[in-house]
């Protein structure tokens, strides 16, 4: 299965990137010409359930070729498996209602999702400040009000998770909770598009008392930061094996590149400068390679996963951002312009080191698990890293 998503990845996805990356109504046609190619050729969705439509694979299975699917950012979208997070989600907490509304659509991708947590003027890195509020509506459900932005894939979403404060203050660590809102009721807008170093797809969007039933809180109210931190975990791990997925393009371009040009002393291979940023981004992708691994296992087998994930996406996001940054120094200019997806590779890794929370939280928050041990223990040595067992 892993060689034919390769394929089909190297093969239909690759040479579409360039009117994918536009957005707009050619990328939408383009996805959906690719999603008709994935369906019959029996690669649709594959780690979603197949009791919703989808192929089943557990996650450790589908992790041994999500690198090859995400070697494009493209490719989770055009293979169907782009809504697994919401559709874990809504399957583990969603009530039997909404899991009846959306789930089989999710999965043939008839309707899209988004989520949205991070605040135009509010820290992401601290969501017990979240602003956006959800009352009770005298008539039953909820009414929202707020605003949320860089929400990925807001316009043209059907459904957007929305995180509240259903009770307390700002700043409390009680009171948050997840609503599931259809874009389509009154009062929800996308105020515009925020572009990343140019490229679309994230939003700014403003819920002006956005009226939504008592059956879409997802989980309980209250239940908020619980689900997210279970479905930020299984996120973060699977962005790692997509980041690999393009390091390891952009590092496939390097060494092509080096090896085929150059001036009159020969090829660029031969330069020492040049071998070594050939050595250094092996050594980044390789030694990467097992941290986010050992994270794979432990998210697979339910285990605590919360230092493995941490030390999985600082080094991933830092690893593609350096192998594209060198890929980018080998080609010169060309690397700059538009004949090779190197901007766009470079472009993901820096903003890997901001989304899903900036390197700076997980470095202090692995860091002081890890101390928090050695307080409790009394004990000199390292800790023994892998056994997910430092909380
Ligand atoms: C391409 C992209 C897609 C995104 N998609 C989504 C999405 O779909 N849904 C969504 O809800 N959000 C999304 N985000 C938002 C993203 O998750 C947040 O940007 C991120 O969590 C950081 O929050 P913030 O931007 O508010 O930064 P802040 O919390 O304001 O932090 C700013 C900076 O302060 C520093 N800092 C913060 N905390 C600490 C600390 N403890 N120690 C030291 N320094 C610190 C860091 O340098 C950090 O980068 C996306 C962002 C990007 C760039």
């Amino acid at each position: 299965m892993g060689r034919r998503v390769d394929r089909f990845v190297r093969a239909r996805v690759f040479p579409r990137e360039s009117v994918l990356d536009r957005g707009g109504p050619e990328a939408a046609e383009a996805l959906g010409a690719l999603r008709a190619e994935a369906r019959a050729e029996g690669l649709w969705a594959l780690p979603l359930p197949a009791g919703l439509g989808g192929g089943g694979l557990s996650f450790g299975a589908y992790a041994e070729f999500a690198e090859a699917e995400g070697a494009s950012d493209h490719g989770p979208a055009a293979l169907g498996s782009a809504p697994l997070l919401d559709v874990t989600m809504l399957a583990r907490y969603g009530r039997p209602e909404v899991r009846d509304a959306y789930l089989e659509r999710l999965v043939a991708g008839e309707i899209r999702s988004c989520y949205a947590m991070t605040e135009p003027g509010v820290p992401g890195t601290d969501p017990f400040r979240t602003a956006t509020r959800a009352e009770r509506h005298p008539g039953g459900g909820w009414l929202v009000t707020g605003r949320k932005w860089f929400t990925s894939g807001a316009a043209g979403a059907d459904l957007v998770t929305v995180m509240a404060r259903t009770s307390g203050a700002a700043g409390d660590r009680e009171g948050l909770s997840l609503l599931l809102v259809p874009t389509a009721s009154a009062g929800f807008r996308v105020v515009r598009e925020l572009p990343v170093l140019g490229a679309p797809g994230q939003y700014e969007i403003a819920l002006d008392g956005v009226r939504v039933p008592a059956d879409h809180v997802v989980g309980e109210p209250g239940g908020a930061l619980a689900i997210a931190g279970e479905r930020l975990l299984l996120g973060r791990t699977l962005r790692c094996l997509r980041w690999l997925g393009q390091a390891q393009r952009a590092f496939d371009l390097m060494c092509e590149r080096a090896a085929t040009h150059g001036g009159s002393g020969g090829p660029l291979a031969d330069r020492q400068l040049v071998q070594a940023l050939v050595f250094d981004a092996l050594l980044v992708l390789r030694t990467t390679r097992p941290l986010v691994r050992e994270a794979v296992a432990l998210v697979a087998a339910g285990r605590d996963a919360r230092t493995e994930v941490g030390l999985a996406k600082v080094a991933a996001a830092r690893m593609l951002q350096q192998v594209a940054d060198s890929a980018i120094q080998i080609h010169g200019a060309a690397g700059l312009g538009p004949d090779t997806p190197l901007p766009a590779l470079f472009r993901t890794g820096r903003a890997a080191r901001i989304l899903d929370g900036p390197d700076e939280l997980h470095i202090t928050s692995v860091a002081r698990r890890v101390l928090r041990a050695y307080g409790r223990t009394g004990r000199t040595g390292p800790p023994v890293m892998g056994a997910g067992a430092i909380s």
